[in-house]
């Protein structure tokens, strides 16, 4: 394989992070600034292309120098590969902002953008256990909970780039309010702030996703059922995709994919009940095995170099 080299910056609701990104995953000269210093979007246009800039200068003093950067991949939250928009994501305070194409401009480098679940997905096709997987579902398990689906293939993103949004089918009828708006979503119930209310239901008191984890490795019942519910939510939301999409593989990552040792298996009981009955077992559920810190730059590089890998 040729080798490549790609910026990759993941743009956070707190931090954003960048760095130059090899063909096999090696990442150099990572940095970071806050991005809740640029309440003006020009502003932080002009400070990630100083950055990416100086990362370009960086690349030169290395043992990259002789290989072209191919392009910038960004990931971020409501980001729309289709149309190169931020779209008004509820932690960011720049409306609805042209930031491809901006950016473009200003560094002078190919630059492809999408959401932060199909950056992750992606990263997962490229560098992590869904490598060489023609169908799979990443399922991050954070703040909200985001899909990027990939189906004989290729990463599925439909008419407006809106494909794939797993957080928000159905798991309750008239259930508890999502962040979306709607009711009854998974988002409602295996996001960080779903497993709070779980805890406040079953355990009487309110409790955060870690501290309910770190009750339940210590064998507290009660804890126990909230994960247990959890999974249950999880494994239902999951049989709905297989049932649309028959993949082999779901991938969970994020802060609710670590409740306990065993979650990712309790999800995987949970789907197998709820399952399709001709696709019941069809599908093996994992853990991401991608770094927590810097696998959301990773992915946002593999947008470019996944571009070339053939
Ligand atoms: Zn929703």
């Amino acid at each position: 394989m040729k080798a490549r080299v790609a910026i990759g910056v993941d743009i956070g609701g707190t931090n954003t992070k960048l760095a130059l990104v090899t063909h096999d995953g090696q990442m150099r000269g990572a940095r970071s600034f806050k991005t809740q210093d640029f309440p003006v979007f020009s502003d932080y246009l002009k400070e990630l292309t100083r950055h990416i800039k100086e990362l370009v200068e960086f690349k030169k003093t290395t043992s990259l120098a002789d290989i072209p950067i191919a392009g910038v991949g960004v990931g971020a939250p409501n980001a729309n590969w289709n149309n190169g928009m931020i779209e008004s994501p509820v932690n960011l305070k720049w409306g609805r902002v042209d930031l491809a194409h901006q950016l473009e401009a200003a560094v002078g480098l190919p630059v492809e953008l999408d959401n932060d679940a199909n950056t992750a997905a992606i990263g997962e096709a490229l560098f992590g256990v869904a490598k060489g997987v023609r169908d799979f579902i990443l399922v991050t398990l954070g703040t909200g909970v985001g899909t990027g689906v990939y189906a004989e293939g290729l990463m599925i993103r439909s008419q407006n780039g809106k494909a794939g949004e797993g957080g928000h089918i159905n798991v309750e009828k008239d259930g508890r309010l999502c962040g979306c708006g709607g009711k009854g979503h998974l988002e409602a119930y295996a996001s960080s702030s779903g497993v709070e209310l779980t805890a406040l239901e079953i355990m009487g008191e309110k409790k955060t996703a870690k501290e309910v984890s770190d009750l339940c490795r210590q064998g507290d019942k009660k804890a126990d059922q909230v994960v247990e519910k959890t999974a249950e939510w999880l494994g239902l939301g999951m049989s709905t995709m297989g049932a649309m999409l028959n993949p082999s593989l779901f991938v969970i990552g994020g802060g609710v994919s670590q409740l306990s040792d065993d979650f990712h298996k309790r999800v995987q009981h949970w789907l197998d009940h709820y399952a399709f009955k001709p696709i019941k077992h069809e599908a093996q559920v994992k853990l991401t095995q991608m770094n927590q810190e810097n696998g959301s730059v990773l992915g946002a590089a593999a947008l470019i170099l996944h571009a070339h890998q053939t």
